[in-house]
């Protein structure tokens, strides 16, 4: 067991190394985004950043006629949900049978792809499913992306939420998710490298008081 999570952590970090960049765009983004839209504690609401940004944000199953009108149904059964970037709007769709939490990660998982400028005009995402390590560079940047938003790891580091049920728990993504980011975590307690930018050091103190208050009412 303790070698495979070493092979993990090492696999982790080549990841990392080989995508640098596109991590840090996608790291700086997700903090730029919890500024913007003044988000100050967890869980996350992904509908409501979407209303910020005026994104159409549209279940399967309301959006049947217009998702079959764009000549996308059969992107439907393949994926947790895609976005498209038509007449000057951005259109997300997710799949409203899978869990609260899939939901949740999945319009993240949207709303990453359309930060990081991933869809053009007339264009619509292909892939939004659980992480898994085929996914190319652009899935993988835009599921850093969600991981970001839902689950700050500076405020994660803070509740002193590292595992992978209190992660699932205090920022409602399933248990897979909450797993991957509780991986991350390990690396970061580890080097212990948090705020030291000042993108993170604004979002550590938008979520202050809350902190304080998830702190002391869990000492009670
Ligand atoms: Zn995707």
């Amino acid at each position: 067991m303790k070698s495979r999570r070493r092979l993990y952590k090492i696999a982790v970090e080549v990841i990392l190394l080989r995508n640098y960049e596109k991590y840090v765009q996608a790291r700086d983004a997700a903090w730029k985004l919890l500024i913007d839209c003044s988000v100050t504690a967890l869980p996350v609401d992904p509908a409501s950043i979407c209303k910020h940004y005026n994104y159409r944000l549209i279940s399967y199953r309301r959006g049947r006629d217009a998702i079959a009108a764009l000549g996308l149904d059969g992107l439907m059964p393949r994926t947790d949900g895609f976005c498209i970037y038509s007449g000057n709007k951005y259109y997300i769709f997710f799949d409203d049978s899978m869990s609260r939490q899939r939901q949740r990660f999945t319009i993240a998982h949207e709303l990453g792809h359309i930060q990081l400028g991933h869809i053009g005009d007339n264009q619509h995402t292909r892939i939004n499913r659980e992480p898994s390590a085929h996914d190319d560079p652009i899935e993988i940047q835009a599921n850093w992306f969600a991981a970001r938003i839902l689950a700050p790891a500076c405020v994660l580091h803070s509740l002193h939420a590292l595992t992978p049920p209190e992660i699932s728990h205090v920022c409602e993504i399933s248990i897979a998710a909450a797993t991957f980011r509780a991986q991350c975590m390990e690396l970061l307690e580890q080097q212990h490298v948090y705020l030291q930018n000042p993108l993170e050091q604004q979002v550590a103190r938008q979520f202050e008081s809350y902190v304080r208050r998830i702190l002391v009412s869990g000492r009670e």
